[in-house]
């Protein structure tokens, strides 16, 4: 099968392990690309519902693109990894790396994965690594899987001495909100292999993408594992960048919406990435600029824009709730004072709220007595959960009107489309108080203002 694969006569047989954003958003395109795709969890609650045709996460398109490939049986889900090995060539490894207490990878679930990798294979297999992990984990993952190849060889499994495996790493750049689509056509793909057998076999599977002349970026793996992080840590710095011109800009009388759209004509900058706001979140930037400064500070090459990047986002994140103090006249009288938030996802278009600026400052707001009515699209389930343990100082609303009825202020923590047409006057009506904090800059302040709205964004005069 593996030769058929190598000359494109056959359908690849994949394994997915973790099946979260990366790992569900990987196997259904890499399904609809025509490969038979397992998808693997140890979290059997979220594979019961994919086995009864539900998708766990918000994803626009994912669903599709999940029922037309389970019904075609090119994508099946499994809580069991020995299942899901039988009869694969290749295996990914999708699972999450949280930071660690010192901003490291945790990459103990990539251990566990490999090591059982190590446990089950019987045959040659390529194994990918998808997981955003430190510069060198292709060459740990092959350290562990030849550990427990050892450890079954000592126990007398005759069969198993001289399995060959390659180890790859395929770094993933999708964006949640956006992953099918980013996945689908994608900017690059990296394949950091070291020999030329296992990068064919990556090659083929991706062939629909190779076919229409998306660039294969081929390295070795220290590089592609670098590219990851260089790559979110430069736009994480790009966001750091723009938020502190934005910050300037309220002082100087200058509109950040004028000068972020100047500078992204200069090709040499790009538009993208220049939007100031409450700062940047979600379940990669702020870890995975945390890990590259972990990992520069261990290779004593310190990363010092990026260490300056990640304090300038926390910075952020507060100046957004000392704006709202401000404007009230001081941090005591936000007590007992009622905010509408709109937005709690780390951006538009996910349910994601890890590391979510907008959470964090309703934190914040609560943490000052301020009474918080919160509504957001798609992450409503994820906010009760969080907010668990303050009932008392959140009320989860039904719509941004029923979030307005009776606040002192509404505040756009998240750009979702659906904010950016409200009815200012409804909105103006339901207030008690006419705050408005559009911290994504959504609106214009004559727009706000004409309905008798006392407006407050990023970065404009
Ligand atoms: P996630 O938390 O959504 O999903 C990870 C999944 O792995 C979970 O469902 C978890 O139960 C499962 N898992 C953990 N250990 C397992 C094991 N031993 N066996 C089987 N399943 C196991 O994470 P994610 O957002 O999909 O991210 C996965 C990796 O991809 C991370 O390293 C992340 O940095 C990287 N990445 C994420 C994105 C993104 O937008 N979310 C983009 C690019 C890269």
């Amino acid at each position: 099968m593996l030769n058929e694969i190598q000359t494109g006569n056959s359908a690849a047989s994949v394994a997915i392990i973790g099946t979260g954003y990366v790992g569900l958003v990987s196997g259904a395109c890499l399904a609809d690309f025509g490969n038979n795709v397992t998808c693997v969890d140890i979290d059997n609650n979220k594979i019961k519902l994919l086995q009864d045709g539900r998708i766990p996460i918000y994803e626009p398109g994912l669903a599709d693109i999940v029922a037309r490939n389970t019904a075609a049986k090119r994508l099946q889900f499994t809580d069991s990894l020995q299942k899901a090995l039988q009869g694969c060539e290749v295996i990914f490894i999708a699972v999450d790396t949280p930071p660690l207490e010192d901003g490291s990878a945790d990459l103990s679930r990539v251990e566990n994965v490999a090591r059982e990798i190590g446990r089950l294979i019987v045959s040659y297999r390529v194994i990918v690594n998808k997981s955003t992990a430190p510069i060198g984990t292709v060459k740990n993952i092959k350290g562990w899987i030849n550990e427990e190849i050892s450890k079954r060889t000592e126990q007398g499994e005759t069969t198993v001495k001289g399995i060959c495996f390659d180890v790859v790493s395929n770094p993933e750049f999708l964006r949640e909100g956006r992953a099918v689509q980013d996945f689908t056509h994608p900017d690059r793909i990296v394949i950091g292999a070291d020999n030329e057998k296992s990068r064919a076999i990556i090659k083929e599977i991706y062939r629909p993408l190779y076919l229409n002349e998306t660039p294969f970026i081929e390295t070795n793996p220290e590089s592609a594992e670098m590219i990851k992080y260089a790559s979110n840590a430069f736009l994480a710095v790009k966001i750091s960048y723009i938020n502190e011109i934005a910050n300037l800009c309220e002082k100087t009388g200058a509109d950040i919406n004028d000068v972020a759209r100047a500078m992204g004509r200069d090709g040499r900058i790009g538009p993208k990435f220049l939007h100031p706001g409450p700062g940047y979140g979600g379940s990669c930037f702020p870890k995975d600029t945390r890990a590259i400064a972990s990992i520069g500070r261990s290779c004593n090459a310190r990363l010092s824009i990026v260490e300056s990047a990640i304090s300038a986002n926390e910075a952020q994140k507060k100046i957004q709730v000392q704006k709202i103090e401000a404007a009230f006249g001081g941090r005591e009288n936000l007590q007992n004072k009622t905010a509408a938030i709109l937005g709690l996802s780390f951006k538009s278009n996910t349910s994601d709220i890890r590391e979510s600026p907008a959470m964090e400052i309703c934190h914040c707001l609560a943490e000052r007595g301020m009474k918080l009515r919160v509504f957001d699209p798609a992450a409503m389930e994820e906010a009760e959960l969080q907010f668990s343990g303050q009932k008392d100082l959140f009320y989860f609303a039904a719509n941004e009107y029923d979030a307005a009825n009776g606040s002192d202020a509404l505040v756009i923590l998240t750009e979702w489309n659906q904010f950016r047409n409200l009815d200012l006057k409804k909105i103006k009506t339901l207030l008690r108080e006419p705050y408005f904090f559009d911290l994504r800059n959504i609106y214009s302040r004559e727009q706000a203002e004409a309905f008798g709205l006392r407006y407050y964004c990023t970065g404009r005069p």
